[in-house]
């Protein structure tokens, strides 16, 4: 048969770095990225891209340590490479702080990361409203760099990247023989998938160059990431609230946490705010689905909803979804000609 014609639906950190392993493992397929919007319009130019990973309560434990491996691996090569500048992968080393000791004093992550250790107690005198902490070493990553660097190794490979909405995957049939749903918070409206919500985050990103180290309240809440160029500090989450507005309030609420964790911050400059959604689900999306119209069958792939931890699980999640995207190919090759199936 003539090279299955993949469409990726989707220009996030999910539908790229998909889109990177659908041409990896089936060189076979000729796959083009169709997207509403590019970086630095996503949700993913908003994150704060660094590894530490989120739980999915619908997902296997082992899973998500399987996708935070082959994630944290692939960056850590990046990171260890000539490119690691131009991709906006660095390591970074801090500590996430607790206020009383968590029942679960080792994640399921705290051996994927560099030297997770308990902090001493010398080390826990810079914060004197917390009882305990770990140190680590971890990965960044400073995301709309990171966004362009995936999108020139998808063009250098030939792949073509379309502006275009797409209203209903069934527009895509006469077009392609695989669709692969990566739409993000989009997926809600594209394939009325109402497990999947919005958990809005409002980020400031500023200049303050002499912040070396990560510092992440436990509660996930309050955090100071420094990137190559700028330091993320974060941050909310608003269930459910679709508003991409910044509010004033917020802003100088996460300034002052982050002031209180990081007294220096107060002489930050250059203080830009974004917000973005979380595509939020009980577990990622993925899975193929075979959807049928009137006798005719459309083969799709989806990976989306990754929450408050795309960046943390994205090379895992995109290789499975080209796996899947292989089990395609070969269902369409084992049909009769003419048939999608
Ligand atoms: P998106 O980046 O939203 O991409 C979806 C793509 O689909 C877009 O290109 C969009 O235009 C396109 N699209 C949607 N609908 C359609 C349609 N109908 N037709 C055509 N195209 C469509 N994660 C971490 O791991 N670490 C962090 O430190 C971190 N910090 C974060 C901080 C904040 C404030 C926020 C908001 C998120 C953070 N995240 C973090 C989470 C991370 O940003 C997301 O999990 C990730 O970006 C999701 O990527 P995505 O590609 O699925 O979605």
């Amino acid at each position: 048969m003539a090279a299955p014609k993949v469409a990726v639906v989707g220009a996030g950190v999910i539908g790229l770095s998909t889109a990177l392993c659908i041409v990896e493992t089936c060189p076979s397929c000729s796959v083009t990225v169709l997207s509403d919007q590019f970086s630095p319009n996503t949700t993913s130019d908003v994150a704060a891209g660094m590894l530490i990973p989120h739980t999915y309560p619908g997902t296997p434990i082992h899973v998500q340590k399987q996708w935070f491996k082959e994630t944290f691996t692939y960056l850590f090569a990046i990171s260890n490479s000539a490119e690691a500048s131009e991709a906006g992968i660095h390591l970074v080393s801090g500590w996430q702080v607790f206020k009383s000791t968590p029942k679960e004093e080792l994640p399921f992550w705290s051996d994927a990361v560099l030297g997770f250790r308990p902090m001493s107690e010398a080390e826990l005198q810079k914060f004197p409203q917390y009882q305990f902490g770990q140190a680590f070493t971890t990965l960044k990553c400073d995301c709309p760099p990171y966004l362009l660097w995936l999108q020139k190794r998808l063009k250098a490979t030939g792949i073509q990247m379309y502006n275009r909405k797409i209203s209903d995957l069934w527009e895509l049939h006469s077009e392609y023989d695989i669709v692969v749903n990566c739409a993000g918070i989009g997926a809600h409206q594209l394939v009325g998938d109402r497990k999947l919500f919005p958990v809005r985050g409002q980020v400031l990103k500023v200049y303050a160059p002499w912040v070396k180290n990560f510092i992440r309240d436990g509660d996930g809440l309050t955090y100071i990431y420094p990137g190559i160029h700028r330091v993320t500090l974060g941050g909310t989450r608003e269930k459910e609230s679709w508003s991409l507005s910044a509010d004033p309030g917020t802003t100088k609420d996460i300034f002052d946490r982050c002031c209180s964790l990081e007294p220096s911050l107060r002489e930050a400059q250059d203080i830009k705010v974004k917000v973005g959604l979380r595509p939020t689900r009980q577990c990622v999306r993925l899975q193929r689905e075979v959807l049928s119209q009137a006798g005719v069958k459309l083969l799709v792939v989806h990976n989306y909803g990754h929450g408050a931890g795309g960046f943390s699980v994205h090379r895992g999640t995109a290789k499975e979804a080209a796996r899947l995207v292989g089990e395609c190919v070969a269902a369409l090759q084992g049909s009769s000609s003419g048939s999608k199936l």
